[in-house]
């Protein structure tokens, strides 16, 4: 039996792995704090991963990201460099790392191309847990070169699902919208969201992007990062809209139009992964992946993470 080690275990796409790989050691930072270098050797040298599958990073919206660049970019870039190093150390046979469609240039051209990732700076807002993550792109192709280690790296846009983080300052905009119409229904209120509902963004349900992954670990051995992302286009108001229909809200959506609305689009290109025989029809239809996540929020309610 191979070993494999995911880091990130308690994550939500953590989660949503252990559903097709239960078989694997998932970690927390309860178990290691990942930017220890001698207790990531440690548990390199209990667990002897024969594959390990990065998940684990310091994770946040607009806000914690803008709010924390220095504790962004050194718990990132640390916890990186030293799985990268240990598995290098180790004879790991192939680390599958997550990058992140929010770390390419802020002046781009569209579709996102994999090959634009290093070609101009990141969004300022962001830029420290972008250049984080891009060396981890950086230190991914420099071992293969030197050393020849399979280390390969994936770049999903926008996440959601179970497990997801739904703290208000730190959350990501689908947890966020879930549970600001959930508490509003509560206490009969409407619900006041950033912007004017018309950017329009992309998202991947977290358990597609598993099955993605486990794709990638079995088949994809180039240098180059690969895009993984479900490319159908929503606006916001759309992905408010259809949470509201999910929720049974009835209360108004009321938009902030005094607060950033968000660049209008920033469409991504899969086709690297198409052509790899991936299908867009084998993403969940996205009515469904959020209906689930909404049904796992209500269930869970409060003890889900950023809320009890
Ligand atoms: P989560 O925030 O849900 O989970 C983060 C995981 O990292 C948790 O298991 C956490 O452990 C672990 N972790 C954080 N700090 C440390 C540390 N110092 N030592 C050990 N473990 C640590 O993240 P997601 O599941 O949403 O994201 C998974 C990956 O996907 C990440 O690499 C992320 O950058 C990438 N990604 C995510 C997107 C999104 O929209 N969520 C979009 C694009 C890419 P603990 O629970 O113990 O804190």
């Amino acid at each position: 039996m191979k070993k494999i080690l995911i880091t990130g275990g308690s994550g939500m796409v953590g989660n949503s792995l252990q559903e097709y790989l239960p078989e694997a050691y998932y970690v927390s930072s309860k178990e290691c704090d990942l930017r220890m270098y001698d207790g990531v050797k440690y548990l390199f040298n209990s667990i002897k991963p024969d594959y390990v599958i990065h998940l684990a990073a310091k994770v946040g919206g607009v806000k914690a990201n803008s709010d924390y660049l220095g504790d962004f970019y050194y718990d990132n870039i640390t916890m990186n460099n030293n799985i990268l190093e240990v598995s290098r150390q180790k004879n790991v046979k192939k680390v599958v790392s997550l990058l992140s469609t929010c770390i390419y240039p802020d002046k781009v051209n569209y579709p996102l191309t994999e090959d634009q990732i290093h070609a101009g700076p990141p969004h300022k807002s962001n830029y420290a847990y972008a250049y984080a993550k891009r060396m981890l792109d950086i230190q991914s192709q420099a071992y293969r070169d030197q050393y020849g280690c399979n280390f390969i790296t994936a770049v999903p846009n926008n996440l959601f699902g179970e497990h997801d983080n739904f703290h208000l300052e730190e959350s990501h905009l689908i947890p966020a919208i879930i549970r600001k119409m959930y508490e509003a229904k509560q206490d009969n209120k409407d619900v006041v969201l950033w912007g004017d509902g018309k950017a329009k963004r992309e998202f991947t349900y977290a358990k597609d992007l598993s099955k993605i992954v486990l794709l990638l670990l079995q088949e994809y051995n180039d240098k180059e990062p690969i895009n993984v992302g479900n490319t159908n286009e929503y606006t916001i108001k759309e992905v408010a809209e259809t949470i509201a229909d999910i929720m049974n809200f009835k209360g108004e959506i009321v938009w902030d139009e005094s607060k950033p609305k968000g660049q209008h689009r920033k469409p991504s290109d899969n086709s690297k992964l198409l052509s790899m025989g991936w299908d867009n029809e084998d993403y969940t239809p996205f009515k469904k992946a959020l209906k689930n996540t909404c049904n796992w929020f209500i269930e869970n309610y409060p003890n889900v993470r950023g809320v009890g």
